[in-house]
């Protein structure tokens, strides 16, 4: 039976759904793993976590396509890069097949909390790792807990999506040449000052340039950028201190092979950002969020084909990959990851 839920009110905040799963690491090794009702976690006050923000994330959603199945979108991909994200920070990685399998559990065990088809609402699911034993001395853990808990989300736009605002960032969003590009909550620490002050300021976003040079453009806090030339060729920045976020490439692969057009990931220099037509954010949540102006020290740069709405050839993009994911149109093998 499906929960009373008033989804299409929904916002994006945390409510406890009935079930979660966790696996323990302990002397070199993977419990076979349980879900459970407990939400709560006890640990040292020394646990490395605490102490020195060993852990890592993941954000994937659940959701109801139009023939009535409760599928994932690539979960595989999530499960992919939290090994990257945990060698990293010096964790044991969660190995990727065990990842989807905790996934599909969790979401199944949940099932009533999966929003219907239409709603626009989806089940975001928060896979989590973290050392837990106390260390003082500056080292990694050596006994870890993979967690993931669920919770119903709202649509993330309500009435369409209106082009943003963002400023450039004087704020790194991560140290140069370090953890950029893995999705720890270390670098969401960082930004959190950068975009309170954002905000304040007036602006929905950051735009971090790389931190080394400040020449080129990185990404926003939480997703990575994808762009239109005026010639109708995609492009989106490459390096190596930037999340590689799934959106992004389904996006880059869906714009090559359902839309026939030119991709480029390559690194982008700030000073082409006039010349784009469209500029948007891709991630899990928004898939696509149009980008309006960017406020570079008070020189505003408006994307001309954004102001209003998303510009048309972004539209496209969007409307294909939504399209693949509600099962409206035909999906690459392996893409779509049926729960039940
Ligand atoms: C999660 C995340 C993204 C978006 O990745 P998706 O896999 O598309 O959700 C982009 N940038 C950062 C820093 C992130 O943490």
């Amino acid at each position: 039976m499906a929960k009373n839920i008033d989804w299409a009110n929904l916002g994006f905040g945390y409510i406890k759904t009935d079930y979660r799963y966790v696996s323990i690491f302990k002397d070199g090794a993977w419990d076979e793993g349980h879900i459970t009702e407990d939400d709560m976690i006890s640990l040292s006050e020394c646990a490395c976590v605490f102490q020195y923000a060993q852990t890592c994330f993941e954000g994937l959603k659940a959701y109801t396509t139009e023939d009535g199945r409760i599928v994932t979108f690539r979960p595989d991909l999530n499960g992919e890069r939290m090994e990257n994200s945990a060698r990293r920070l010096s964790m044991p990685a969660f190995p990727k097949e065990r990842f989807v399998k905790a996934v599909t559990e969790v979401v199944k065990a949940n099932r009533d909390f999966v929003p219907p088809f239409g709603s626009g609402a989806t089940l975001y699911i928060r896979p989590f790792m973290m050392g837990t034993n106390p260390v003082i001395g500056v080292k990694p853990a050596t006994e870890y807990q993979f967690r993931i808990f669920t919770t119903p989300v709202g649509p993330y736009f309500k009435g369409g999506a209106k082009p943003i605002t963002i400023r450039v960032s004087d704020f790194d969003r991560a140290a140069p040449h370090g953890t950029g590009n893995v999705k720890a909550g270390l670098n969401y620490a960082m930004s959190l000052y950068a975009i309170t002050d954002a905000h304040e300021k007036g602006f929905d976003e950051n735009m971090y340039l790389d931190a080394a040079t400040r020449t080129h453009v990185e990404e926003t806090g939480g997703a990575n950028f994808i762009f239109v030339t005026k010639d109708n060729t995609i492009v989106t920045p490459k390096s190596n201190t930037i999340l590689p976020s799934v959106t992004r490439r389904s996006l880059m692969h869906v714009a090559e092979h359902y839309l026939g057009l030119k991709v480029e990931e390559r690194p982008v220099e700030f000073g082409e950002v006039a010349d784009f037509a469209e500029a948007g954010l891709c991630g899990t949540a928004a898939v696509i969020s149009p980008v309006g102006k960017i406020n570079d020290h008070g020189k505003e740069i408006c994307i001309p084909s954004g102001m209003e709405k998303m510009g048309p050839v972004l539209q496209k993009l969007y409307d294909t990959l939504t399209g693949i994911q509600m099962g409206r149109i035909e999906a690459p093998e392996g893409w779509i990851h049926e729960i039940c």
